[in-house]
């Protein structure tokens, strides 16, 4: 598999774009619904690197058990940007492999190969399965 050509990026970071807009506007939703103004605060206006630590806390709070998928979606999109500014983005995390425009197509996010991935679930499943 060859790596992935500076349009293919572009491509898929304009689509985590799109997605984050549409993640951050339902979070922003109901964060001020709760009328929480520290919790607001932590939102808006907040640069993308301090991001990540604002989602954690509000992530946290029972008020947003309804957005906590949308917030684990920006923080894998955080992630994912964080790895196309590094050009770690398209390498799989585990064997380095290059995870291969197609899957990226369905998972701009993933960073594991489908293999790596499998094995990450499978593992994950067991240790899972011997708590309880
Ligand atoms: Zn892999």
């Amino acid at each position: 598999m060859s790596k992935l050509t500076r349009e293919q990026i572009d491509e898929l970071g304009r689509r985590m774009d799109e997605r984050w807009a549409r993640e951050m506007a339902e979070i922003r939703e109901v964060a001020e619904r709760s009328r929480d103004d520290r919790r607001q605060e932590a939102l808006v206006g907040r640069a993308a690197d301090r991001l990540d630590q604002a989602l954690m806390e509000i992530a946290s709070s029972s008020d947003y058990a309804i957005v906590r998928q949308n917030i684990e979606d920006v923080r894998d999109i955080a992630t994912a940007r964080r790895r196309i500014a590094a050009g770690t983005y398209g390498t799989c995390i585990d064997c380095e492999a290059a995870i291969g425009y197609e899957r990226l197509c369905a998972y701009p996010t993933a960073r594991r190969c489908i293999r790596c991935q499998q094995e990450h679930e499978r593992t994950k499943a067991l240790r899972e399965g011997r708590r309880t």
